[in-house]
């Protein structure tokens, strides 16, 4: 048994943070579409172009761009994988039920982290990265060994354009209105896994762990 999983919630949940830790202590897929559009951002690719300024404001990419890069991505995978930051609207929920299917797949867990919203903007605004090797920090709960530097390689950390608090609300807005249907989507499917974000990321992941074993998709520790 392998895990089909998606994560769900609002931005800053800790979506990205544990997913990265299930992928790698199950060794499964993790994809991230928000650090791949990044990336394309980054390397001003024609899809990068695109989307660019959509994110900057804290829109969403549309399901057209969304799901034509996703069939790819997922296309190629080997088995097992969570997907972080998709779906995020109902058409891009049964497109992939949809694709799935077609390849004899099915997504097995949904998986929402719930945290109170002042808790998430605080994260929000707390967040850095690694504009070298990407990798995330935050000020207050994940601080990196030296002030404003990267642990790996010493680069200067940045704040994500749409981590800032104009835009953040904008994103909670998109949150409610666009994804958190999708809540009771998977719900009406029976897939959908609730877990309390508001603790430490030992203490999230360790939540997350008894959900996994719950549903027999991984092994007792
Ligand atoms: P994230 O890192 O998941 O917060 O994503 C950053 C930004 O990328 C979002 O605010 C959107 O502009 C865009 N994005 C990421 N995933 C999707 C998606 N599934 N659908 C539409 N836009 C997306």
């Amino acid at each position: 048994m392998t895990i089909y999983g998606v994560l769900l919630g609002p931005p800053g949940v800790g979506k990205g943070t544990q997913a990265k830790m299930i992928a790698e202590r199950f060794d499964l897929a993790h994809i991230s579409t928000g650090d791949i559009l990044r990336d394309a951002v980054n390397k001003r690719t024609p899809l990068g172009l695109k989307v660019a300024d959509i994110m900057k404001s804290g829109g969403l990419v549309s399901d057209e761009i969304i799901n034509s890069l996703m069939e790819e991505y997922i296309k190629g995978l080997p088995d097992g994988f969570l997907l972080d930051g998709y779906p995020r609207t109902l058409g891009q929920a049964t497109f992939l039920d949809n694709f799935l299917k077609d390849i004899g797949k099915g997504l097995n867990i949904a998986l929402a982290i719930d945290v109170q919203d002042d808790e998430i903007i605080r994260r929000l605004t707390g967040r850095r990265y690694c504009p070298k090797c990407g990798r995330g920090y935050h000020i207050i709960y994940d601080p990196p060994k030296e002030d404003g530097v990267c642990d790996n390689d010493g680069e200067k950390l940045v704040q994500r354009e749409d981590d800032k608090p104009e835009t953040i609300r904008e994103r909670l807005r998109v949150y409610r209105e666009r994804t958190a249907p999708l809540i009771d989507y998977y719900k009406n499917r029976g897939l959908l896994e609730v877990v309390d974000g508001s603790g430490s990321i030992e203490e999230v992941h360790r939540l997350v762990l008894q959900v996994l074993e719950r549903r027999g998709l991984v092994d007792k520790a």
